[in-house]
């Protein structure tokens, strides 16, 4: 194994089914040894699609996959030592737990000695150890997902492809697995690579995460940066909450932009994707970079804002503005002594500031 290779390299990966339409059009993605990577997206974005390619269920129209630095798209499936857990769980009904363990190392001719030591440390590792001789139906969706995941990592595989593991289960039991499978994941030092259309369970997961959406990759970076800094109008859509305001780009200094809304407000902004005067562009701002009545000069973008609707959440209070054109303004204001000034139907100045307000594409 040469280290310096990444674990798994897709380069120039397209896909069609049907030979017409590219339902992957040109997928590259580098991923680490121990990294957990995250393809989000969209339903029919291409998500599953890349994970059976990388599988080998699937064989790429074009392009190349590595595992390694070596080409594996004449490797078939089970020569590529690669783990997976799929939504529906597929465990087998008409066996036990500790039976569908032990399948995978039946398949690799492992003795029976060793497939017991491996069951049940498996089973130890989900919290699992009275249920070995239970068959699936007779387990909690919870504990039928934990089974499939004990079951995709019994024969030690370096990588291990999980795709929308936990989409059956209720949020309580999925907030608790997400830790779980993180824990396993740094624990064990596996790659993950790993699909949700839950764009809160890949920020919560994910070392990096892989935005989807038609068969292209939107922008592929840290949680963080996709949120403080998406590279355009989908992505910033996509994660997160954020308020939109659309108008042209009125002038460009160096990193910033001043745009004139389509209310005829003028923001200075920060320049993400847009190049050119006369250009159209959507301003986003995540409702918690919001100061509400900035001393003077805090904010360079300072506006007289209607109060429509406070909403209380406990730690915050979520409150929609009128402001430069948007009636539907939402600011999340922290729950503090100082918010008397918030008054439905009244007047107050709200402001921010640049770096917080990004010019994307329009
Ligand atoms: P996702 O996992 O992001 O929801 P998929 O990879 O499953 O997306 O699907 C991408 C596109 O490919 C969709 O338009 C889907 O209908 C199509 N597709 C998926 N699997 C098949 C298949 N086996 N045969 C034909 N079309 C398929
Ligand atoms: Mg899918």
């Amino acid at each position: 194994m040469s280290t310096n290779e990444p674990l798994v390299r897709f380069e120039n990966v397209q896909k069609s089914y049907d030979g017409e339409i590219l339902v992957v059009k040109d997928f590259n993605l580098d991923v680490e040894h121990g990294e957990f990577v995250t393809m989000l997206g969209p339903s029919g974005s291409g998500k599953t699609t890349c994970l059976m390619m990388l599988a080998g269920f699937e064989p790429a129209t074009n392009g190349n996959i590595y595992l390694n630095g070596k080409p594996i798209n004449n490797v078939p499936p089970h020569k590529r030592g690669i783990g997976m857990v799929f939504q529906n769980y597929a465990l087998f009904p008409h066996m036990t737990v500790a039976e569908n363990l032990a399948f995978p190392l039946e398949v690799r001719n492992i003795g029976k000695a060793e497939r017991e030591e491996r069951v049940n440390r498996a089973l130890d590792m989900v919290r699992l150890g009275d249920f070995g001789n239970r068959r699936p139906a007779q387990l909690s969706g919870g504990q039928q997902q934990r089974v499939a995941v004990a079951r995709s990592l019994i024969f030690d595989p370096e990588l291990v492809l999980m795709d929308e593991p936990l989409g059956a289960l209720d949020k309580n039991l999925r907030e608790q697995m997400q830790y779980e499978i993180k824990h396993l994941h740094e624990s064990l030092g596996l790659t993950v690579m790993y699909v949700t259309h839950d764009q809160t369970e890949a920020l919560t997961m994910s070392n990096r995460i892989a935005v989807f959406d038609d068969g292209v990759v939107q922008q592929c970076a840290s949680p963080s940066k996709l949120y403080e800094r998406p590279d355009n109008a989908f992505v910033a859509n996509f994660i997160g909450e954020n308020n939109r305001l659309m108008g042209t780009v009125e002038a460009i200094n160096g990193e910033n932009a001043t745009v004139k809304t389509d209310s005829g407000d003028i923001v200075v902004a920060t320049k993400i994707n847009v190049s050119s005067v006369g250009e159209r562009t959507t301003l986003s701002l995540r409702p918690e970079r919001i100061f509400i009545s900035p001393e003077d000069n805090k904010t360079p973008n300072t506006y007289s804002a209607m109060v429509k609707e406070l909403i209380y959440h406990g730690d915050h209070i979520r409150t929609r503005f009128s402001v430069c054109g948007d009636d539907d303004f939402i600011v999340k204001v922290p729950n503090s002594a100082d918010n008397t000034s918030l008054i439905e139907g009244k007047e107050v100045n709200i402001g921010w500031m640049s770096e917080d307000c990004l010019a994307l594409d329009g």
